[in-house]
């Protein structure tokens, strides 16, 4: 059996999921180093989440962390070869519309796009790099988070501006696309019909976002140059009048830094609440504010909802998933009645059991509720792109 590390490297923490390779992946552990900056510490857990080992760590960068993951795992896997490594890339730029074979030339041009996402590529490459300087042979796969939507119509990647900047790369490109990849291929298996029709996956996270997809294609996406577009989500503000940033700047003070700060780590849910990013403890709350931060982060969907309708030309589903998409009942229970106008009715036993299909009997349009799994997408493309190698 081969066997798949998978890399998820953010700013300060990198996870690692390895499975056993065939068909369909087997989930074998599940790793995590947190604290990169701070007070490092390394965590494995078996495949139901129990906590096999817990180790603090000295001072480490990503490479380092990368390594002490690999050791860890390989470890507790007793001794196992990776025989190829997945790892989450965020941006793919305009060239890249499937995940791609490392080699120095990719490299290159991941690089290239560092200036597009620098809160988060360079972490993405960091790991690669070090998988390269200890194995230059070991076969790695890049997934990119905007991949999905890359093709796109012209009109809605497009921004209003001069064309200069468009083909600059100012434009609108999408993120999530690898929990939208697998809710698409899930769709086929759990309901084929709909997966031939027009959905809106809600992909409702810390990050949050929706897409249109039309016959298992993305059509439109609620993120655009960056992932801070759209939504309100924990701690970003979503979707802002251009015009407020340049109101921070003039009257705050605030330059680029300032500005990313803000509308990337004090708002959203957070901001608004000002209790917390956590949808659980807002909804624990009695405070007013906690109250009008849901409303908003709803208010938000449902307008995106009908904007996703128009583009399409209608819906026939819609989607939930990720952390609050997948466990906050009264989350869906309050965008499916926004969405009665699209004919969408819920059944409030089905959606509080956490079932499947959780529409309402006189439904026009189907409601579903499918746990995403972004690791397992990644691990089943590293497999096909490597499968001569792992032969
Ligand atoms: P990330 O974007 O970091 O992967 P997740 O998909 O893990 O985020 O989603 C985190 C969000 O999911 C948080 O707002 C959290 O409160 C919410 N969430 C997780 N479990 C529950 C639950 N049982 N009920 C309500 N919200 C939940």
């Amino acid at each position: 059996m081969s066997c798949i590390a998978v890399l998820n490297a953010g700013s300060s923490s990198i996870k690692l999921a390895a499975y056993g390779g065939g068909r369909r992946p087997e989930l074998l552990i599940k790793c995590r180093f947190e604290g990169i900056g701070a007070t490092p510490r390394a965590l494995v857990y078996s495949p139901d989440g129990a906590l096999l080992a817990d180790e603090l760590s000295g001072s480490v960068d990503h490479a380092q962390a990368t390594r002490v993951l690999i050791q860890m795992a390989t470890r507790a896997l007793g001794n196992v070869r990776f025989d190829a490594v997945g790892h989450r890339v965020v941006h793919g730029g305009p060239n890249h519309a499937q995940p791609a074979l490392i080699d120095d030339a990719l490299l290159e041009d991941l690089e290239r796009l560092v200036p597009l996402a620098p809160l988060h590529q360079p972490h993405n490459l960091a790991p690669i790099r070090a998988i390269r300087a200890l194995q230059p042979s070991l076969p790695q796969v890049a997934c990119f988070d905007t991949a999905f939507h890359a093709n796109q119509a012209w009109e809605e990647r497009a921004f209003a501006l001069p064309r200069a900047l468009t083909h600059e790369g100012v434009r609108r490109y999408g993120f999530h696309g690898i929990s939208y990849d697998f809710i698409a291929s899930r769709l086929k298996e759990i309901a084929p019909d709909l997966a031939r029709g027009k959905v809106v996956v809600a992909h409702l996270g810390n990050g949050a976002s929706l897409c249109a997809i039309d016959n298992g294609r993305s059509v439109a996406s609620t993120m655009g140059f960056t992932a801070v577009d759209g939504l309100v989500m924990g701690t970003r503000s979503g979707a802002l009048d251009p015009g407020v940033l340049i109101y921070l700047m003039d009257q705050h003070g605030l330059d680029a830094r300032g500005l990313e700060e803000l509308i990337y780590k004090k708002s959203g849910l957070l901001g608004v609440s000002g209790i917390s990013s956590d949808m659980r403890a807002l909804r624990a709350s009695d405070a007013s504010e906690a109250a009008q931060a849901i409303r908003l982060f709803i208010h938000r969907i449902l307008r995106e909802i009908g904007a996703l309708a128009a583009v399409m030309g209608g819906i026939d589903g819609i989607v939930f998933t990720a952390g609050i998409g997948e466990n906050d009942a009264a989350t869906r229970t309050e965008v499916v009645a926004g969405c009665r106008w699209l004919g969408a009715m819920i059944d409030p036993a089905k959606n509080a059991a956490g079932d499947t299909d959780i529409s309402a009997p006189g439904s026009r349009i189907r409601v579903l509720r499918i746990p995403t799994d972004e690791e397992l997408n990644i691990a089943i493309s590293t497999i096909a792109l490597t499968q001569g190698a792992l032969a």
